[in-house]
């Protein structure tokens, strides 16, 4: 790194530019940083400049003083770490918002815990109808089956519904059960089950994937306000932790549009009142009921809300569920249930179909895909799209990726279909040890989050959180891909520390390689004269901190357009 620095001076001391013609003020202008501009070369500054939210000057010190006049800030920065602010290419802002108000379950190690958590909230919730929240860790209950008997307990005399944090199961209470008319009579849903007592059929309070649906769909519908609310809590969150655009991952779908319309509502109204701080990608969802027909409504509904930051590009598909409740589509069968591979939740020639429509449509893709074979699946479906040469540029991504059958893996490559991972879950957490070895067997768990033969093959690479499943932090994440290891002592051995890959990469996938899957490549994701001035502070290099101090470094300051929309407390403005 040193090195590198070194070259850059020399070459601003070769062409100096204070010697050129006079240059118009910047209004910004950021010094002595190390910087790392994440431009195709890689190549390192120590000063960047910027005038009306866009960057004008990247170089040399030396260079950048011909653009302090006398109203120009000028931060010094001593050595810090300037970046392009952080790109999340997977993301659910509002709903995870919202949920930050509810009872937040997050994190909490045991059944114990997570109970008396639930205790303290219905008497914080008492006047609502439901008592609600979510993020309650599958490993924490035996099988990951939190029983109704325990919420029965505490909310003995109104319905409870509690998500889990990976998104694809619930917990709730006999009052929530008879509300909905769940019963031992109700058959499971389709891509959904009701799980149940093996000798009465009762059902026992825990409900996977859309079986879910049948309880949570007659909780109240949080408002407009409430959402912006989430929104502007989630916001900061992402601010701080150096964010300034996120791909929203599941907008919601339906007919009409109907399912996404309060959620695009909730940015629009944000972006109103002048409170939107985030650059906005938004996934519409597809619905596996319906047909390609319903790309029309989407393609409606881009056209309705797109605005400055906000642009509705991408549809969402889930191709299948998750391996923890064996509901993600594998090649073969999972080694603890003989006979099952999963079910993919679109069959090969429909997932054919709705990608080649959307295609048609010039829309972005973006699948859920956990299982080899949904993987398989979804990959079929862009080659076909990309005969089309009219094809080759729109936005194919894949996320997750929790497994990929190796003879797939150069097709990422081959095919530019962005591998988006959450690279914060590649390490043997509870989920990994407890609930997916024993699915997978030796020989598939090689292949648990194969990023770095993704990259190392070529494939494009985008990194996002899933938050609020996970920590939102960007740094969180970056460690762990280096490490693949946990965050916190005591650590696990690596998990597959082959498939680890090193910081250019990792910052990449979260600058200019989210920027390109979120379609924003040309105006954001490096630091270069032109682009805008989204770009973040780190409190140390950190090419010069150990892998493991990674997530522990602060984020100083965070400007979009130029503007602060985070700045810790002793960076003056
Ligand atoms: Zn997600």
């Amino acid at each position: 790194m040193r090195l590198r620095l070194a070259v850059l001076l020399a070459a601003g001391t070769v062409a100096p530019l204070q010697h050129a013609a006079p240059v118009p003020p910047a209004d910004l202008v950021l010094d002595g940083a190390a910087v790392y501009t994440m431009d195709a070369p890689r190549s390192w500054a120590e000063a960047v400049a910027v005038r009306d939210g866009r960057v004008v000057f990247v170089g040399a010190s030396a260079g950048a003083r011909a653009f302090v006049g006398p109203k120009t800030r000028v931060l010094k920065l001593q050595g810090r770490m300037l970046l392009p602010a952080f790109q999340d290419a997977h993301a659910h802002p509002i709903s995870g918002g919202i949920e930050l108000e509810l009872c937040d379950l997050n994190d909490i190690p045991t059944a114990t815990g997570v109970l008396a958590k639930v205790r303290e909230c219905a008497t914080k919730m008492g006047s609502k109808p439901w008592i609600s929240g979510g993020g309650w860790l599958l490993p924490v209950f035996p099988g990951g089956n939190p029983k109704k008997e325990d919420l029965d307990s505490i909310v003995p005399d109104k319905p409870a519904y509690f998500s889990a944090a990976d998104g694809h199961s619930s917990w709730v209470n006999s009052k929530a059960l008879a509300l909905a008319g769940v019963t031992k009579d109700t058959a499971d849903p389709k891509d959904g089950r009701i799980e149940r007592d093996p000798t009465s059929g009762e059902p026992t309070g825990t409900l996977r994937e859309s079986a879910s649906d049948l309880v949570s769909r007659h909780m109240p519908e949080p408002t407009l306000d409430e959402r912006v609310a989430g929104l502007r809590r989630a916001q900061a969150l992402f601010a701080a932790a150096g964010v300034t655009a996120v791909q929203e991952a599941s907008a919601g779908g339906g007919a009409e549009g109907a399912g996404a319309k309060p959620t695009l509502e909730a940015y629009r109204e944000a972006e109103r009142r002048g409170q939107l701080t985030l650059r906005v990608v938004a996934n519409l969802t597809a619905d596996p009921a319906r047909g390609p027909e319903q790309v029309a409504d989407m393609a409606k509904l881009r056209s309705a809300y797109a605005s400055a930051r906000l642009r509705p590009a991408n549809a969402k598909i889930f191709a299948d569920g998750v391996i923890e409740p064996r509901t993600a589509a594998m090649l073969e069968p999972y080694t603890d249930r003989p006979g099952d591979r999963g079910e993919p939740i679109f069959a090969p020639e429909a997932m054919n179909a709705l990608v080649a429509r959307l295609a048609d449509e010039r829309f972005g893709v973006h699948v859920h895909a956990i299982g080899d074979r949904a993987v398989r699946i979804s990959l079929d479906a862009f080659e076909a799209a990309r005969r089309k040469p009219e094809n080759a540029d729109l936005r194919f991504q894949i996320t997750h990726l929790e497994v990929i059958d190796p003879a797939d893996i150069p097709r990422f490559r081959r095919l530019n279909v962005i591998a988006n991972f959450q690279a914060l879950w590649a390490y043997a957490d509870d989920y990994i040890v407890d609930m997916t070895w024993g699915g997978l067997g030796p020989e598939r768990s090689r292949w648990i989050y194969p990023i770095g033969s993704v990259v190392h093959a070529g494939g494009p690479l985008a990194l996002g959180s899933d938050w609020s499943v996970s920590s939102l932090k960007p740094l969180d994440a970056i460690q762990v891909a280096l490490t693949r290891q946990g965050l916190t002592e005591p650590r696990r051995p690596a998990m597959v520390p082959e498939e680890a890959i090193d910081l250019p990469t990792a910052l990449a996938g979260y600058t200019i390689g989210s920027a390109y899957a979120n379609g924003l490549e040309k105006e954001t994701g490096s630091i270069e004269a032109g682009k805008s001035a989204d770009l973040v502070v780190l409190e140390r290099n950190l090419f010069e901190v150990s892998p493991f101090d990674i997530a522990k470094q602060r984020v100083l300051l965070t400007l979009l357009e130029g503007k602060p929309v985070f700045r810790a407390p002793e960076v003056e403005w």
